[in-house]
């Protein structure tokens, strides 16, 4: 299964954050997904409930944001929203268009717990959107 892959990536990213700020566990990781990321949410989060086994992540609680397509018009420029299985600008009604969003699978924060005072001031930060694992 793609998505237990996808899982075992994500939570070495998440326990490996959690040693570098002395957690003690992590209390909620929140992903965002691309409707066109091929990873479907509902086989995510029953991979992760096999997955956050083990250290720091056992007691996890998995949140995923779902992102819709985006599309560029090549011809008119174009912004829009658009489905799936139908990538078409609604402006001219063309269909040469560029992806700009939907195809994404990010780590978007992690809450960390049993945080050592000295480095309390970090909760709650965490690898901000950039963070790309496929
Ligand atoms: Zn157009």
């Amino acid at each position: 299964m793609h998505e237990m892959a996808v899982c075992n990536e994500l939570l070495a990213q998440v326990r490996a954050s959690a040693v570098q700020h002395g957690a003690r566990s992590v209390a909620t990781i929140t992903v965002r997904i691309g409707a066109l990321s091929g990873v479907e949410p509902d086989l995510l989060e029953r991979a992760f409930t096999i997955a956050r086994a083990g250290d720091y992540t056992d007691q996890a609680r998995l949140v995923i944001e779902t992102i819709g397509v985006r599309i560029r018009c090549r011809a008119c420029g174009n912004e829009n929203d658009a489905a799936a299985n139908r990538l078409l600008c609604s402006a001219c009604g063309g269909y040469t268009v560029d992806l700009v969003g939907g195809d994404e699978l990010l780590l978007a924060s992690i809450e960390l717990q049993g945080i050592p005072d000295a480095e309390r001031s970090n909760q709650g930060e965490n690898a901000q959107g950039e963070n790309s694992y496929v």
